[in-house]
């Protein structure tokens, strides 16, 4: 029951929040004891009935809303009557209380026909409430199992909070290997989420943890979203379904008979395409002339199928790596690295390594049949490099944001609800501070009053000793703080999702003044010892005297949207830095922005009309940054705002930003990969690929090593020079 309390809580509530939670828990409690009478009648097949899957609903975008009810209405009528409809995420364009009422309206179409919804992305990223959002929202947990008529249900969340990737988190893992446990091996399963698993680009990096995890049972099916395609595809024998977006017009209807599922797609035929049997719409017909039309997709075996044997294995034959695999009867293989396009693979094939960055890479070997299976295995396989890990770790939680050194002690903020010290010669644990939320942003290391300083989901602020990890205060908030403190003048500054910058004496954790806000804040807080400086969701940029709380000045920073008090382009996810009489920061819309620390007044920008998540570093009279979802970083003078430099790391580089240490910077893209460039040239000095788990957050380094986290609770550390390797290994 705890667990479940946490899992609704994700973020932050206030008393009417926690009467919803009560409820949604009993809710909980009663679907889990339906699994539970499962275990004990043997298995049934089922007697008949029809289900629907929906998906990307994205209401508050234009007038989706007004689709999306219409096509409640039309499933409210099908004949046979649905029992229950499952829409796998992104109900909410940008999950704001207004979206979510416009939502619960459109749902009254539904009659009495029961939604089942998943969160996606859209749902999570930029919610004013964070998961917590959702769950008011919808009125429904962030992840559930029930069983209808001889099938087990189960949706996962598989967003992770204030991003666009997908993550199914060790917790919910944990919470399904227990679920399925108790519904034996035999009970077919249906499982829906919104990031696809299973397909050459990767949206959810534990996707593998997941199929392990799923293998001894039957699942039959995986309903998918996100794509905003009428697409299906196989994951190790078992059929998944996508369908575009519900305003775009499809969804599916699935028939469960006592031995099959017989899948048929409702959608809106292209008007492009010319076919006998579609009505073809002219240029200058009205988009309601065509008729919707509905498809016979697939029919599924709902009993457990054997699974064929892949012989396959990889294996590094000096600068190739070497792919040996024998096809089961009637497959073809194919193979893929990593997540490039899959290639024919006729029982051998040798993949020159000089193209991969050195670490750790995955080869998927497929096998398919005639009839659409397909089984994947994956291989993995260590590249040898300029550098390799000196250690690694399992800290046991998601690592999503900035890491933090003081002395010999690595502070690593974790998703699984902890803030965990380790050394930094061999990454064993020192200790780790229990929250009873997510811990989202970096922590802050006090020199001045020797303390830790960090917020959580849970609504606390902590105050810790670094030494041992005794809390030495905590102070409540109006809401979850998300946001990353920093302290000055003895008063330390962070705002939450209650739309409030707060100030709090450092030394007890008593509140000193807020500067009210109009929407949530979530980066860190920036300070040059007088002032603090705090950017938010509500499109402005806030500059704060730290004794007294005062607003110096504030600008609005960000090109701005028709929403009320949130744009999508805000200064809200990197957190400033200061220097040289400037502060700098970047906006969501690709901006670099050098202000006046005086009166906020823009000298210099960089405009890379990309997007602006990852933080600026400032060192030295220096600016580096990252302004692109290409993976294009650059260094730029502080003064001037001129060129240095700029590099290319070849992939995507989201919320990681650059840390410095020995003359060297560090920044890592989401696949994985890790970036040493020479902050002089802008050199690219080595690159090194962990196992696989998105990097959203950022690295941390001394003037030896360089540490990093992964959203698969990885902690690894490597040398800062790959000639230095070797005395670092004799060293230790
Ligand atoms: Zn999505």
């Amino acid at each position: 029951m705890l667990h479940d309390v946490k899992m609704i809580a994700a973020c932050g509530m206030n008393e009417a929040m926690r009467i919803v939670r009560c409820l949604l828990v009993y809710s909980i409690i009663a679907l889990t004891g339906c699994s539970s009478k499962a275990q004990v009648a043997p298995v049934a097949p089922p007697k008949g009935f029809t289900f629907i899957h929906c998906s990307d609903v994205h209401v508050g975008a234009g007038n989706n809303h007004e689709t999306d009810a219409a096509l409640f209405a039309e499933i409210a009528k099908l004949d046979p009557k649905p029992a229950f409809v499952v829409a796998t995420g992104d109900i909410c364009e940008y999950g704001t209380d207004e979206q979510y009422a416009l939502y619960r309206e459109t749902l009254n179409n539904l009659g009495d026909v029961k939604m089942y919804p998943a969160p996606g992305n859209h749902d999570v990223r930029w919610n004013p409430r964070g998961k917590e959002g959702y769950t008011l929202g919808t009125g429904g947990p962030l992840y559930r199992s029930w069983d209808y008529d001889g099938v087990h249900f189960v949706t996962l969340d598989s967003t992770v909070l204030l991003e666009h990737w997908g993550h199914i988190s060790q917790e919910q893992l944990n919470w399904l290997k227990k679920d399925l446990a108790k519904i034996g091996r035999e009970k077919p399963v249906i499982i829906g989420f919104h990031h696809w698993i299973g397909r050459e680009s990767v949206q959810t990096d534990s996707e593998q943890a997941l199929m392990d995890l799923v293998k001894p049972y039957n699942v039959v099916l995986w309903l998918q979203g996100h794509g905003h395609a009428d697409i299906d595809w196989n994951v190790n024998g078992v059929p998944a379904t996508m369908v575009k977006g519900l305003y775009q017009n499809s969804y599916d209807i699935i028939q469960v008979t006592p031995d099959e599922l017989r899948i048929r797609k409702r959608t809106l035929p292209d008007p492009k395409k010319k076919s006998s049997d579609e009505l073809v719409r002219e240029k200058t017909a009205p988009a309601d002339k065509i008729q919707p039309v509905v498809k016979p997709l697939m029919n599924i075996p709902l009993k457990k199928q054997p699974v064929p044997n892949i012989v396959a294995d990889a294996k590094l034959e000096d600068d190739q790596i070497v792919i040996d695999a024998t096809a089961p009867h009637g497959a073809t293989l194919e193979y893929r690295v990593d997540t490039a396009h899959p290639q024919p693979l006729s029982g051998l094939a040798r993949i020159p390594t000089t193209q991969l960055v050195p670490g750790e890479h995955v080869i998927t070997v497929q096998a398919s049949f005639p009839d659409k299976r397909a089984y994947q295995k994956p291989l993995p396989v260590t590249i040898p490099g300029a550098v390799s890990q000196l250690w690694q770790t399992d800290v046991g939680g998601e690592v999503q944001s900035p890491l933090v050194k003081h002395g010999d002690t690595i502070y690593v903020s974790s998703m699984g609800n902890d803030l965990i010290a380790l050394r930094d010669s061999d990454g064993k644990e020192k200790w780790r501070v229990k929250t009873a939320g997510p811990i989202f942003q970096a922590s802050h290391f006090d020199d001045a009053s020797n303390t830790l300083y960090f917020g959580s989901a849970d609504h606390f602020v902590y105050a810790v000793n670094p030494n041992n990890g005794h809390v030495k205060w905590k102070a409540e908030l109006g809401g979850a703080v998300l946001a990353g403190p920093n302290v000055a003048q003895g008063v330390l500054s962070v705002g939450t999702t209650d739309t409030k910058i707060y100030g709090i004496d450092a030394s007890n954790g008593n509140k000193l003044w807020t500067v009210q806000g109009k929407n949530m804040f979530q980066s860190k807080t920036a300070t040059d010892g007088q002032r603090f400086f705090v950017g938010g969701w509500d499109n402005f940029f806030r500059c704060i005297d730290a004794k007294s709380g005062q607003e110096i000045w504030s600008k609005e920073l960000g090109r701005k949207q028709n929403y009320k008090n949130f744009s999508a382009f805000s200064p809200a996810i990197t957190s400033p830095a200061v220097g040289d009489g400037k502060v700098f920061v970047s906006t969501n819309d690709g901006i670099l922005h050098g202000l006046k620390i005086e009166n906020g007044d823009e000298v210099w920008r960089v405009d890379w009309k990309k997007m602006g998540y990852s933080s600026p570093l400032y060192r030295d009279g220096r600016v580096y940054a990252a302004l692109s979802d290409e993976g294009k970083a650059f260094c730029v003078d502080a003064n001037t705002g001129e060129f240095k430099w700029t590099a290319e790391t070849g992939a995507v580089i989201y919320d990681s930003s650059f840390c410095f240490g020995g003359g060297n910077v560090f920044i890592a893209n989401v696949n994985g990969t890790i970036n040493s460039i020479n902050a002089d040239s802008g050199k690219i000095e080595w690159q090194y690929r962990m196992p696989p788990g998105h990097l959203l957050g950022s690295p941390v380094a001394d003037d030896d090593r360089v540490y990093m986290g992964s959203m698969n609770g990885l902690m690894i550390a490597l040398p800062i020079h790959a000639s230095r390797q070797a005395e670092s290994a004799v060293g230790n």
